[in-house]
């Protein structure tokens, strides 16, 4: 059995909505499908829900949903001929009030930012690949010299190199779409651009507001959702290295190190993390992936990413099926020459929670007896998070009777989330019921060793008070003997 521990997050876009290649994908191992709200209509976010929904319902293969948010990226206007060419040296000029740009001016979406920049400021477009130094601000135009030239096309997005734009982390879209978001029941929400840690309360309260359910991810992406670290891991569920925005931000060449300390701090925290953007680029175009590329998805792994995501390689590529095996392939590879730092880890921890307590005594017990697997019967899936921020290599089959949960345990690395159907008051009998599904899914043979938590009584969420190490099949051999 390959089971993959790292999950894989792939965008949904005219490349990847068909039924067809939808479902190649999820046979592929996407885990997670994004519907990017900055592109594509309501109702093409709706029907791109619904074949999620259905296909996974058809292979009985839990997929989590991902609404990722806008945010108040600032991007400017739309050109005459729909692009222009800049050359080094020459002026040009960003005004609030220019309806249709040309070659030496162009218009704004955010009419604060003349406000926002000083002289000498550096202003990085088209994810820095154009930059413009402010020469001076003049009412509501900002007049700059080109020091990297090239296409520019309508719409692109402009960055301040240092951060520090005053836009809110909300945009008045961004709260219509939370209300699409919790319409289409996503079990994760990703808040663009925050700042601190009451731009993600705010879209928790919009999200719960609209009946919504979602887990929240802070995609971190600003240079002051880098210094506000702390305080966004405790008000979200998880973060994303939201590569794209953030190296444009803090310079790509900081971008390495401060993505191995986010995918520590969101593991001490407890928290979920994604790391995404450009990591199998070049299979926009290709077939295959690069070796710098295969590189960069192995280290993800190596750093304790729950997930790796894919944009426009699966959203308008031409491979994304080939990606999404790719990926499964190269994450499968990685995780096999990793280390479990079991031990270190957990020898200097405190736990006061009795349920946190039962989940890491399963994964030292489980880890040392070697066990098959680690079964963990979950209301919320708080026992799974915590046993999958260790470590440990062994698997994690999480069983919930709540369709919620199951689907957002998608995320976690190291867990299989599994619904049951069945759920008994009587330990034993519930017990039983998850070594059956273990037995019946091929996971596990008669004779295996495996660990279960389990709450009493059944049912109550934070609950887990009780591990039991079992041979599998000990039990029904004990009630019907052998003839
Ligand atoms: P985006 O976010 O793709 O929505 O811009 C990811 C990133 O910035 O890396
Ligand atoms: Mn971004």
């Amino acid at each position: 059995m390959s089971l993959r521990h790292t999950k894989i997050v792939a965008t949904l876009g005219p490349a990847s909505s068909s039924l067809e290649v939808l479902g190649r994908m999820i046979d592929a191992g996407l885990d997670v499908a994004r519907l990017n709200f900055s592109h594509g209509s309501p109702d093409e976010h709706r029907a791109r829900a619904r074949l999620v929904r259905e296909l996974a319902l058809e292979r009985e293969r839990p997929v989590g949903l991902l609404g990722d948010l806008q945010g108040p990226k600032i991007r400017i206007g739309k050109f005459a001929h729909g692009k222009i060419t800049l050359e080094r040296g020459q002026k040009f000029v960003l005004d609030v009030h220019c309806p249709v740009g040309d070659e030496t001016r162009v218009g704004l979406d955010y009419p604060d930012l003349p406000r926002d920049v000083r002289p000498g400021d550096v202003l990085l477009l088209d994810d820095g690949k154009i930059r413009l130094q402010v020469d001076y601000v003049a009412g509501d135009r900002i007049h700059t010299t080109v020091l990297v030239g090239g296409v520019l096309s309508d719409h692109k997005g402009i960055n301040r190199q240092g951060g520090g734009l005053s836009a809110p982390a909300l945009t008045a879209k961004d709260m219509e779409d939370i209300r699409l978001a919790a319409e289409l029941d996503v079990d994760f929400l990703a808040v663009s651009f925050p700042k601190n840690a009451a731009d993600i309360y705010m879209a928790r309260q919009l999200m719960r507001a609209a009946g919504g359910h979602a887990l929240i991810i802070a995609k971190i992406e600003r240079i002051e959702a880098v210094q506000n670290l702390e305080e966004i891991l405790q008000a979200s569920d998880g973060i994303m290295v939201a590569r794209g925005d953030l190296a444009v931000e803090v310079g790509d060449a900081a971008v390495p190190a401060l993505q191995k300390k986010m995918l520590r701090l969101a593991r001490e925290h407890k928290r979920l993390a994604i790391t995404a953007t450009q990591m199998m680029e070049s299979m926009i175009e290709s077939p295959v992936p690069t070796r710098a590329e295969v590189s960069d998805v192995a280290n993800a792994v190596l750093d304790g990413t729950d997930a790796v995501m894919l944009s426009a390689e699966t959203a308008s590529g031409r491979y994304p099926v080939e990606t999404v095996e790719a990926m499964h392939r190269v994450c499968l590879e990685a995780e096999r020459s990793q280390e479990s730092s079991l031990d270190r880890e957990l020898l200097d921890r405190v736990f006061t929670r009795i349920d946190e307590a039962i989940a890491m005594s399963a994964i030292w017990t489980g880890w040392h007896l070697r066990v098959k697997a680690i079964a963990a019967m979950t209301q919320t899936g708080a026992t799974a998070l915590w046993m999958s921020r260790i470590n440990s290599g062994v698997p994690i089959f999480a069983l919930t009777p709540d369709a919620h949960t199951r689907n957002q345990m998608t995320l976690y690395r190291q867990v299989t989330p599994i619904l049951v159907s069945q759920v008994h008051q009587d330990r034993d009998e519930m017990l039983w019921e998850a070594e059956k599904i273990l037995l019946e899914r091929g996971i596990v043979a008669y004779d295996d060793l495996i660990a279960l938590t389990i709450g009493e009584p059944i049912g109550v969420p934070g609950g887990t008070n009780t591990l039991k190490i079992v041979r599998v099949g000990q039990t029904l051999r004990a009630a019907v003997p052998p003839v």
